[in-house]
């Protein structure tokens, strides 16, 4: 079943004057089914990170319909958009964005903690987030005490806590060496085959697409090719 459908996607950024019109999207189609991992790749300046934006619900001034779950989110108020992004998509991003007074156990219970959940709850989803991705020592310290590939974990957590339909990350390596990268990406995969989380990312790291089952190239705001790996020979 498809989680994120996207039909004659366009966007156009408006500069001073009547001529300056730059087309960042041009007649993007897609469909992401439950439970994908997916890269869409590119070079800069060809539309990645508007095109996470829109499908984010960040920039909603498009033409084109962006489904997710089947729900039109290009139609909906701000409010409702506002709520449905806080109940139904989780973000992962280049800088982790973790508040720095908080530890990371308390960060990673934010989402839940907006939602009014029980404390018992809370209490258990958080410890069972934080040993499925390895963070049992550290999850006392703050954001600035831990590697940034324990950041990163730390935000997928986060992420994740509240049962998203889709997550999306932009650029979720961008700031890591390789071997964090390598655990983030880990990370991702195991949400991945374990919970059977859908994940969009933009990346420019050939090594975290490898771990995706697809990646789509972009490129002037087209969609220029893309390839599947449907026999889940990913990288482990
Ligand atoms: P990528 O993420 O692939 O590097 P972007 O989506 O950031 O690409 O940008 C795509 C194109 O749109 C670029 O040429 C960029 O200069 C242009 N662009 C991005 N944001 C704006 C903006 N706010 N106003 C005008 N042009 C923009
Ligand atoms: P990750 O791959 O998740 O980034 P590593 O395995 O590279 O984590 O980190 C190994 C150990 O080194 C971790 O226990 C972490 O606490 C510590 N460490 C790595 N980088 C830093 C840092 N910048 N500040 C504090 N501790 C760090």
């Amino acid at each position: 079943m498809p989680i994120l459908e996207v039909e004659s996607l366009s966007k156009e950024y408006k500069g001073k004057g009547k001529m300056n019109v730059f087309q960042a999207l041009n007649g993007i189609n897609l469909s992401v089914d439950s439970g994908e991992l997916v890269a869409i790749m590119g070079p800069s300046g060809s539309g990645k990170t508007t095109l996470l934006n829109i499908l984010s619900g960040i920039d909603t001034e498009y033409s084109g319909v962006v489904r997710i779950a089947g729900t039109s989110i290009s139609e909906m108020s701000k409010n409702e958009l506002a709520l449905f992004r806080r109940q139904r998509m989780g973000f992962v991003f280049q800088d982790y964005n973790l508040l720095d007074s908080l530890t990371l156990r308390e960060n990673i219970m934010v989402p839940m903690v907006l939602d009014d959940q029980e404390v018992e709850d809370i209490n258990s989803r958080t410890d069972e987030t934080l040993s499925l991705f390895d963070l049992g020592e550290v999850k006392d310290k703050y954001p600035y005490m831990v590697s940034g590939g324990q950041q990163q974990r730390a935000a997928i957590s986060r992420a994740i806590i509240n049962g998203p339909e889709v997550i999306f990350a932009d650029e979720p390596t961008g700031n890591l060496d390789s071997k964090s990268s390598s655990t983030v990406m880990k990370t991702f995969a195991k949400l991945n085959a374990l919970k059977g989380a859908t994940i969009v990312m933009v990346t420019h790291d050939p090594f975290a697409a490898s771990y995706c089952n697809r990646v789509l190239f972009i490129k002037d705001g087209k969609m220029l090719l893309e390839i599947t790996r449907e026999n889940k020979e990913r990288r482990a």
